[in-house]
């Protein structure tokens, strides 16, 4: 019989989508203890992590990945996936730091819920390799989904984790996973690929701008690139515009301390953010997109008011018509 010395203690990296979570399960399935750990930064968010942590009723550690996959956006070793995901860079980085985590909390090993060649790109036998050797835990990471399809690792060789209790599952049929999770009662599970901002079109055209215009400087930056309708006004300066409550609300608690606030007066509309440095007729252009998508008539003049730290005033605007608010639109 297994004592409790002899256990062995897995830190499974969670993504929210159910291989991981799968992952976890087969481990446990044969006494292995599972913590789970997640990644935070300004392109995805550890809560689907959270809830699939707390339905398997496993402790989660979350870790700030944001520094590690800023300086990852400039050219990434490995480069992009199909739009700025450097999926592969990213992988080894994430491992690297639940590595360091897995050391000091003194577990044994490390897992991930990857499916060899589920992802053309990323997950392919080149790009698993790769991930494992650059992360520097490539003898203590397992993949239990797929690891009788892989090398064995130094865990499984010791018997420290039972080879033959884990899965070869391959490719991008999703079916055996379906079966598993009924299996292990696992249900609500959101889909494999969602979550990852680095990988949506718009959002991506945003953060290209934002790096060609030399302003991939920091988590507020970044983090208002979730939010809004954004406008370049000029090399430097853009207006950012909500595009319903929640964003409205972001950008007013975003605003540093002199950066402008613009609303339409007398009329529902958005708020506009707008940096302190903007010149006069900058701010006019603003307050004119702004109106355009506002309730307001757009056939006339309207007020606009500005506030900003240091007064409030107003401004009187045409509202800007579609073609003027396209050109700028990022
Ligand atoms: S999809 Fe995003 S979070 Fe996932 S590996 Fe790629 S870059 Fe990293």
């Amino acid at each position: 019989m297994t004592t409790l010395a002899e256990r062995a203690y897995a830190l499974s990296l969670l993504s929210g989508g159910l291989d991981s979570a799968l992952a976890v399960c087969v481990l446990r399935e044969q006494g292995i203890v599972v913590h789970g750990v997640c990644f935070e930064s300004p392109f995805f968010s550890g809560e689907a992590a959270r809830r699939v942590a707390a339905s398997l009723d496993i402790p989660l550690h979350t870790l700030d990945f944001s520094s590690e996959i800023i300086g990852l956006l400039d050219k990434p070793r490995h480069g992009f996936g199909s739009r700025m995901n450097p999926c592969i860079d990213c992988h080894a980085a994430m491992i690297r730091r639940a590595g360091q985590l897995m050391e000091e909390l003194g577990f044994h090993f490390l897992a991930t819920g990857e499916v060899l060649d589920q992802r053309p790109m990323s997950q392919n036998r080149r790009s698993l390799d790769i991930v494992a050797k650059e992360s520097g835990y490539g003898d203590r990471l397992i993949r239990p989904l797929s690891a009788r399809l892989l090398q064995e690792t130094r865990l499984e060789h010791e018997g420290r984790v039972d080879r033959t209790r884990l899965l070869a599952l391959r490719g991008r049929v999703r079916k055996p996973q379906m079966r598993l999770a009924e299996t292990y009662g696992l249900r609500d599970y959101p889909s494999p690929a969602g979550g990852c901002r680095l990988t949506e079109p718009n959002f991506c055209k945003r953060l290209k701008d934002l790096q060609d215009h030399g302003e991939l400087n920091g988590k507020r930056s970044l983090e208002l690139l979730c939010h809004g309708r954004h406008f370049r006004l000029d090399d430097r300066l853009k207006a950012i515009v909500g595009r319903n409550e929640h964003d409205n609300a972001v950008l007013e608690g975003g605003a540093e301390l002199y950066d402008l606030i613009l609303k339409v007066e007398g009329f529902p509309g958005p708020t506009c953010l707008l940096p302190f440095t903007a010149r006069e007729d900058q701010v006019a252009e603003a307050a004119a997109i702004c109106a355009r998508y506002s309730d307001c008539p757009k056939d006339r003049d309207i007020e606009v008011r500005i506030r900003s730290a240091r007064d409030v005033r107003k401004i009187s605007v045409r509202p800007a018509d579609r073609d003027r608010t396209d050109r700028m639109l990022i």
